[in-house]
């Protein structure tokens, strides 16, 4: 298998993902996306439109090799997604779903030190309604793309058990190895683009 190393800015949190091309690389312009970078002041995990690179893969592809007492999660709201971050840095790292039972995890991209082609092209743009700028694009596509590798690969996960294999949950209820911090809604509305 091959893997791809990642690094936060400071460098004190690494990790890699094994075969990075079975990943949906995406750009998400949604608007919690934009906010969760603000609200960590990592606004330059965000392109000029306002989009935020994405390797989407399943949660056991995801390997800490340095730092991974380092993880600190955040939540916009109580049912929002659980946004991953390095607290050395405050740099997002992934975003995952409640609960480790549907295997998920969006990899920001812009943390990524490897060969730019490890992650394969971009197939998917979407929410791209909230885009903004002079590049901003015409339209959302690949959501259909998206749909499928998500209940695929969730599928899969599932019915093998693999879903147990994620550095996000551990114990034996599977609890998040971080406490989640759910965001006030001044918070929150703080840091809306
Ligand atoms: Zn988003
Ligand atoms: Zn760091």
């Amino acid at each position: 298998m091959t893997h791809t190393p990642f690094s936060c800015p400071c460098g004190e949190t690494e990790w890699h993902i094994e075969a990075p091309k079975s990943g949906l690389h995406l750009i998400c312009y949604c608007a919690d996306c934009q906010t969760a970078a603000r609200h960590l002041g990592a606004d330059t995990v965000l392109d000029a439109a306002g989009g935020t690179e994405i390797l989407q893969v399943a949660p056991e592809q995801i390997t800490f090799t340095k730092g991974a007492e380092n993880l600190g999660v955040l939540r916009l709201s109580p049912k929002g997604l659980m946004r991953w971050h390095t607290t050395c840095c405050n740099t997002p790292v992934a975003n995952t779903v409640q609960s480790p039972k549907i295997a998920f995890a969006g990899v920001i991209a812009s943390n990524h030190r490897g060969d730019p082609k490890a992650l394969g092209k971009v197939r998917a743009w979407v929410n791209t309604v909230y885009a903004r700028g002079a590049r901003k694009p015409a339209k959302d596509q690949g959501m259909g793309r998206m749909a499928w590798t998500f209940l695929s690969r969730a599928f899969v996960q599932f019915t093998s058990g693999r879903w147990r294999n994620t550095p996000f949950f551990a114990g034996p209820d599977m609890a998040p190895v971080a406490t989640p911090r759910v965001l006030s809604k001044e918070e929150r509305n703080r840091a809306r683009p």
